[in-house]
């Protein structure tokens, strides 16, 4: 419970436990890639 509180004041403060879900990569430029925080869920992509 402590440490999803912790973690819940993390988010707040804006840093998530990101991990990669997908990833796109193109031909000539950098990929995308789709990250998600574990704890709460937030999705984000991101220029790889
Ligand atoms: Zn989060």
């Amino acid at each position: 419970m402590a440490n999803r509180l912790f973690g819940g004041i993390l988010c707040w403060l804006g840093f998530h436990d990101f991990h990669v879900i997908t990833e796109t990569f193109s031909f000539g430029g950098g990929g995308i890639e789709t990250v998600e925080c574990r704890r709460c869920g937030l999705r984000r992509t991101r220029q790889a």
